[in-house]
């Protein structure tokens, strides 16, 4: 992963319903690393992020970036080769990939309505998107791309399983948080929360909804 530029970019709000719909605005009250994003939680509006483009056009959050290379640089040096498949999205990317899920349940054969509600099941509404922040990275298997059920087989997501927390990094939607998360499987979704955060939430077996609900007694 190269450094290949820095981009300022203020996060633009989606133009959907959402207007008429009351939202909880996220919390940054632990710290950026900490803040809160998920399907009760938008995106404040005014949010920016500075970003570092990676060797392959995706971007982060310019302070993950070095902790992502070490983390990158640790797997390398035993042989596993990583790949950031998402890093940083905009509200139209998110928004796209929204439509685009919609659009494949309707060549299914669903309603519209119908399509909509499967894809808001495993794709997240503009503004509830961890990839917006630039914190969140897919990462996958170098000899397996694709965001499939065979990643959590493959020797890197072991070992990112095993060891992401050091360099500050959480599995986001574990398996067995689905309930709390609303998110259903996504192994190769990782969030970066800073090295001291990560380790009390690997020790403690909690999600970051749960952590942050309870960040008080810690
Ligand atoms: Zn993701």
């Amino acid at each position: 992963l190269l450094l290949l530029g820095i981009v300022g970019f203020r996060n633009i709000l989606p133009n959907l319903g959402d207007v008429f719909q009351y939202h909880h605005v996220a919390s940054g009250e632990y710290g950026w690393n900490l803040i809160l994003v998920n399907r009760d939680n938008y995106i404040p509006d005014d949010y920016t992020v500075e970003l570092t483009e990676l060797s392959n056009g995706q971007k982060v959050d310019s302070r993950i970036y070095p902790s992502l290379q070490e983390m990158f640089d640790a797997a390398r040096a035993e042989g596993l080769g990583l790949f950031v498949a998402d890093g940083y999205r905009t509200a139209e990317t998110q928004q796209q990939i929204l439509e685009g899920k919609i659009e494949a349940y309707k060549n299914e054969g669903y309603s519209s309505e119908e399509a909509e509600k499967k894809a808001k099941e495993w794709v997240a509404v503009p503004g509830t998107s961890e990839h917006q922040l630039g914190l969140a990275v897919d990462i996958v298997s170098l000899k397996n791309q694709r965001l499939d059920h065979q990643q959590e087989n493959t020797a890197e997501q072991h070992w990112l399983i095993q060891n992401s927390w050091k360099y500050g990094f959480i599995l986001r939607y574990p398996t067995n948080k689905n309930n709390i998360t609303k998110v259903g499987y996504e192994p190769w979704h990782y969030r970066y929360v800073g090295k001291v955060h990560a380790k009390k939430i690997k020790e403690l077996g909690v999600c970051l909804e749960e952590y942050i609900e309870n960040k008080d007694q810690y």
